[in-house]
């Protein structure tokens, strides 16, 4: 059976762009339809009704009607806008980040409930007392394996040996860790402290709640932050839709080695 002519759905809203005089075209993240363009026609009018509801990163519920093109929204209402988000700059730059990668992530009119609710949770805890890198850490963790790119952390991904609790290699390339002998002389691997991929085996199994917990030193924090960064623009590169991401991820990386 295809999709209806007009649907409800909820939805979050992942970005916006201008189109026309007055009208957006909006990236939803929608419970049952997975990702799609939909238009919100005369939204920058200063009589729009819907405009609010319409923000970037809001949850709202939405009516679709099913255009030449796009869908285009007839109607729509705020569930749950993340004012708390709103409110604090650096907390919404890194609910947008979580927005911009969900977006790189999903493809277009693929049903991705687990990764819907995983924005959502990850939202919410951007909003509390969580240490708000370690949420977008384990977001990313997540979200890869949501994706199908699920980090190896157990075996060197050269000669199969479980992972020992000493300094081994991590590759984007190879798509996760490599034994000392293996990963010494694999181009573009780097050390992994034994204390990170601690880190990040944790991030890959623990729930948000267990994150709470967690205070790592900002060493730490950098390089796991480094070796997810790196491997996620490994991944992404193949996707020509997400250089400029992919650059700006480079340059963030940079960033973290000086
Ligand atoms: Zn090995």
């Amino acid at each position: 059976m295809g999709t209806p002519r007009i649907y409800k759905t909820e939805a979050i809203v992942l970005r916006q762009r201008k189109m026309g005089e007055a009208d957006r075209v909006l990236t939803l993240h929608t419970l049952t339809h997975g990702k799609l363009d939909a238009k919100a026609k005369g939204v920058r009018k200063t009589t729009s009704r819907m405009s609010g509801h319409l923000q970037p990163l809001n949850r709202c519920m939405v009516q679709l009607v099913q255009g030449r093109t796009m869908e285009i929204i007839a109607g729509c209402e705020t569930l749950e806008s993340f004012q708390p988000l709103r409110e604090d700059l650096d907390r919404l730059s890194r609910a947008l980040y979580a927005a911009e990668l969900a977006d790189r992530f999903l493809a277009e009119r693929v049903e991705a409930v687990a990764t819907y609710r995983l924005l959502q949770e990850t939202l919410r805890h951007l909003q509390g007392d969580a240490d708000v890198d370690l949420v977008l850490r384990r977001y990313e963790m997540k979200l890869l394996e949501h994706a199908g790119f699920r980090p190896e952390l157990d075996r060197c991904l050269g000669c199969e040996v479980p992972m020992g609790p000493q300094r081994n290699f991590f590759s984007p390339m190879a798509g996760g860790t490599l034994c000392p002998s293996c990963g010494a002389g694999t181009a573009g691997s780097r050390m992994l402290s034994a204390d990170g991929l601690k880190v990040l085996r944790l991030l890959q199994r623990a729930s948000y709640k267990e994150i709470e917990r967690l205070n790592i030193p900002p060493a730490l924090a950098q390089e796991v932050e480094r070796h997810q960064r790196s491997y996620i623009a490994c991944v992404l590169e193949r996707d020509v839709n997400a250089a400029a991401f992919v650059e700006r991820l480079r340059r963030e990386q940079q960033r973290l080695e000086i």
